[in-house]
């Protein structure tokens, strides 16, 4: 459609040129969005529309990108949408005069906030036309909802959020709400977004050029390969969007590189199950074991004036929460090292005795504004590599430079900081031992790295082959352990009815931006954690099924907001009539896991960053396999 003569960039009314982007524009682009389930329509229709703003509002790029992701700025920088239901409803009561027993009986019977206000203000009689919302007037009150804190912040958001209704029209009003809620549920992946960038970009840059289709193809393929490229490596639109509008795709490489304070999505591992799978995987390769520590994922980064911060996995800020961390990590640079990036695990320690302590340990001190003096969780730093130095990125390094850059610039110190331990022995008897070593030293089992080649660059989120994680405790399940979210619950029996007795759980597809239901589990909870649970997902309950959620034929006599992350293991995976993971992608038929049991609250991840179907299905895939070799060899027997 692309090459067809670009006649869909003008599907659109367009707006003046300089004029502020009316809100209109966008939605309209969000409910064709919402009409199709194709990835390239998808695409298209958000390409024409960027296309249109990057024609005649450029400024307005950044906010735009961001209200197609529904987020304000950076994770990093911690300013989330996310508003609760109850005060939406309010809200919605208040702004359209109708009473909030009717807004809750209309949620109940339509399971979507955003429809009922849709409805409750368009069959509300209007005195006067109210002046049209644009991108930035929206942006801007998101912004001023999301920063309210402190006393009657209740009241000051319902304010805020009843000013926006009241001058929205149309289809507005329905994704006020949803972006407020933190879903606009069009099934628009953030993927998505960075592709229809880059093309718009690639259009702009083309100016009046006549190209061929396969010329146009092989640009648009290449531009969106650098921007996904660029963004994993310095994922803030702030930085790439400017940049993009100043230079195009073939400066942006240039202008956007890994920068100390910025975090980048870290690079992830895949699950093996057996030593064997990691030699099938490395034969004829350079590849290293490392300890694979039992704590958090820690980004150190100093920059060059010597500001030192910490983020998590998933590039949240943690610098007040390791006080103690900032405070030690002078101490075990070298000389000559001006500012850096590591990838490292914080790992709780007990300093008398060295010992290393499991994560449930660490997972006992506070998330923010912790002083150093009052610590009693102690931590040590194990760093296993080294992203940036002095001013240069280092990721397209192979590891073995990196390690030597890393061990050559920062130094052990008792406790406090060490290099992750390393063998680069390459036998079953090597590795089996080593492995054995790892978890008496208290470490979950064995990271396994390609070392040196091409392959062994650092690739930033990407859970990558050359990264294989062999976990002790789950070489006898299904090689790995899954982060899933609680989606729903059933009434306890016996000496469980005060409580939930068991719970409904979902991985996410972020193609369909929705959660597929997996499992029932009731097993793995000690009674406490029974209580707790129902402590915290109490407030989650809702009356209605979200309606990003597949729940396949899943009944549970409650659903929740999707929001909290387990750890769970199972035996084995199984296709399954009754749950709608992964349908589609190994068979018609869902995958659901084989007597589930709980390990641990993931409080480090976000629902989003769940197990994926994708994962789901190469682990049921490789176990099929197994299974069928083992077959063999009994049949061979
Ligand atoms: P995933 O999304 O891969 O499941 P996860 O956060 O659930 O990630 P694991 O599956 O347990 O974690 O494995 C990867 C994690 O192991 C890393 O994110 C990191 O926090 C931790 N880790 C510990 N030691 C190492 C090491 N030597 N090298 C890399 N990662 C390590």
């Amino acid at each position: 459609e692309l090459a067809a003569g670009d006649a869909f960039l003008c599907k659109q009314t367009p707006w003046q040129a300089d004029e502020p982007v009316p809100y209109a524009a966008l939605i309209s682009t969000f409910t064709l969005i919402e009409s199709t389930s194709k990835r390239i329509e998808i695409t298209t229709h958000l390409t024409a529309f960027f296309f249109m703003v990057i024609r005649l509002s450029p400024k307005e790029l950044l906010k735009t990108v961001y209200l197609c992701i529904n987020r304000l700025c950076p994770d990093y920088v911690g300013l989330e949408l996310g508003v609760g239901e109850s005060i939406l409803e309010k809200a919605i009561a208040e702004s359209t005069g109708r009473s909030l027993a009717k807004i809750k009986a209309d949620l109940k019977k339509e399971g979507d906030l955003g429809l009922v206000a849709m409805m409750s203000r368009n069959t509300q009689p209007t005195m006067f036309k109210p002046k049209p919302l644009t991108v930035s007037s929206v942006f801007a009150k998101l912004t001023e909802i999301a920063r309210v804190s402190g006393n009657a912040s209740q009241a000051k958001k319902i304010g805020i959020i009843k000013s926006l209704l009241a001058t929205s029209v149309e289809m507005e009003p329905k994704f006020i709400i949803r972006s407020l809620e933190g879903k606009l549920r069009i099934r628009l992946a953030e993927r998505t977004v960075l592709v229809a960038v880059a093309w718009a970009t690639v259009l702009r840059d083309r100016g009046s050029k006549k190209w061929s289709k396969e010329k146009l193809a092989s640009e648009l393929e290449e531009g969106a390969n650098i921007v996904k490229s660029v963004y994993s490596e310095l994922p803030s639109y702030d930085c790439v969007i400017p940049a993009l509008l100043d230079c195009g795709i073939s400066g942006l490489r240039e202008h956007c590189k890994l920068t100390p304070g910025i975090p980048l999505k870290p690079m992830l591992a895949k699950p093996t199950k057996a030593i064997g799978e990691v030699l099938d995987r490395f034969e004829g390769k350079t590849f290293t074991c490392e300890y694979k520590y039992d704590g958090e994922r820690a980004q150190i980064h100093q920059s060059e004036d010597g500001t030192i911060k910490i983020f998590s996995r998933n590039s949240e800020d943690m610098s007040l929460k390791y006080p103690d961390l900032i405070d030690q990590l002078p101490g075990c640079i070298n000389e000559g090292t001006s500012s850096f990036v590591l990838d490292a695990e914080a790992v709780a320690i007990e300093r008398a005795t060295m010992n290393l302590l499991p994560f449930q340990e660490l997972s006992r001190r506070k998330r923010k504004d912790v002083r150093a003096e009052d610590v009693q969780v102690t931590v040590c730093l194990f760093a296993f590599d080294l992203l940036y130095l002095n001013g240069e990125p280092l990721l397209h390094k192979d590891l073995l430079s990196r390690r030597q850059l890393l061990y050559q610039h920062f130094h052990p110190v008792p406790g406090e900081f060490d290099f992750a331990n390393s063998s680069d022995g390459s036998s079953t008897e090597e590795i089996q031992t080593f492995l054995d070593q790892s978890v008496k030293d208290g470490c979950e089992g064995l990271m396994v790295k390609m070392l040196q080649s091409d392959a062994s660059y650092y690739e930033p989120s990407r859970r990558s082959v050359n990264w294989l994680k062999l976990k002790k405790d789950y070489l006898t399940g299904v090689g790995d352990s899954f982060d899933l979210v609680v989606v729903g619950a059933y009434h306890g029996h016996g000496k469980r009815t005060a409580v939930y007795g068991a719970f409904l759980l979902a991985c996410y597809d972020s193609d369909s931006e929705q959660f597929q239901t997996i499992c029932k589990i009731g097993t793995g909870f000690t009674d406490d954690a029974l209580l707790q649970h129902h402590n915290t997902l109490k407030g989650l309950e809702v009356d209605v099924m979200r309606s990003d959620i597949a729940p396949g034929q899943a009944k549970p006599d409650v659903w929740f907001t999707p929001t909290v992350v387990w750890e769970v293991l199972a035996a084995d995976l199984s296709l399954s009539p009754v749950y709608t993971a992964a349908q589609g992608l190994v068979e018609e038929r869902g995958i659901s896991l084989r007597f589930p049991r709980f390990i641990r609250v993931r409080d480090d991840k976000a629902p989003e960053d769940s197990t994926s179907p994708e994962q789901i299905a190469d682990m049921y895939e490789r176990q099929a396999l197994a299974q069928s070799k083992g077959g063999k060899k009994r049949r061979g027997d």
